[in-house]
């Protein structure tokens, strides 16, 4: 594959900032994120943000089921559909699909290098679909993959880590370095592969632990009273084992769905 300065000078275009536009020139890591992606059965593969294809290039050419590719960029799109005639190309933001009449209630693995500036946004898009991935594989910028993963009482846990790690298997697939894209980012970046767990998430916990951290340095009693008036919080926390003064970064995931059913909010 061309390099990318090559093909965008080709396009009249260049790489735009806005659009978290970096793209992948590491033949090893094009090659084990498809292969990632193509290891939990599927009935459909989407690939966010396909950029010049060099991930969408493995995945058309391994995947034995349907390949749909949701892409921003228009140039990128026409070089897209020129380059893999017949591709299922959605453009536009991805952000403002309805992807659950995308899925149409199939099994559904996503692959991306995502668009750093929409990492979380795209993530609890996904992770919130009524049915959602049976597989992501995904590559973030690596603080965020650590905000991902972090343990409690560490600076970098938060609702984030709390919500995923509930929903999720986490598991790293290695950091890449800044060479491994054009333009290089600053920073390190690093691929993380998410596989759901068997319960789904209550929509009350969400907002529990949503809640329980938007003032992390409070409290959890006086964060959760607002949104959960009349529950008595601190009783909870020391029937839990927690001190009633306990702030949201000290439970681990586990404890917010014990915490959630004490409160009454869920049954699980
Ligand atoms: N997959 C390519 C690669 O690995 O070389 C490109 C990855 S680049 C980090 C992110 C891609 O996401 C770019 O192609 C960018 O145009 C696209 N993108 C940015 N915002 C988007 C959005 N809201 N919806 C869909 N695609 C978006």
């Amino acid at each position: 594959m061309s390099h990318p300065k090559v093909v965008l000078d080709s396009l009249g275009a260049a790489a735009r900032k806005s659009l978290s536009q970096n793209f992948l020139i590491s033949p090893h890591w094009a090659d084990k994120l498809v292969r990632a992606s193509l290891e939990t059965p599927a009935e459909a593969i989407w690939e966010i943000g396909p950029g010049l294809g060099a991930l969408t290039r493995g995945l058309l050419m391994s995947a034995k089921v349907p390949v749909t590719v949701f892409e921003f960029d228009r140039k990128l799109s026409e070089h897209l559909r020129v380059s893999f005639p017949g591709i299922h190309l959605v453009e536009g933001d991805v952000l403002k699909q309805d992807l659950a009449s995308h899925q149409a209630g199939k099994r559904v693995s996503v692959l991306s290098n995502l668009p750093y500036h929409l990492s979380s946004a795209i993530l609890f898009k996904l992770a919130e679909l009524p049915s959602p991935p049976v597989s992501l594989v995904l590559t973030f910028q690596r603080e965020f993959a650590a905000r991902v993963r972090a343990f409690p009482r560490t600076p970098d846990y938060g609702a984030l880590s709390v919500l995923l790690q509930l929903q999720f298997e986490i598991e790293s697939l290695g950091v890449l370095p800044p060479g491994a894209f054009y333009p290089a980012p600053d920073i390190d970046s690093e691929a993380l592969r998410f596989v759901p767990k068997p319960a789904a998430l209550p929509p009350e916990l969400r907002l529990l632990v949503k809640t329980a951290f938007e003032q992390r340095r409070k409290q959890l009693p006086s964060n959760l009273k607002k949104k959960f008036p009349g529950i008595q919080v601190a009783e909870i926390l020391q029937k839990l084992g927690f001190s009633p003064l306990a702030r949201a970064e000290e439970l681990a995931p586990a404890d917010f769905v014990a915490l959630g059913r004490e409160m009454g909010l869920f049954i699980a």
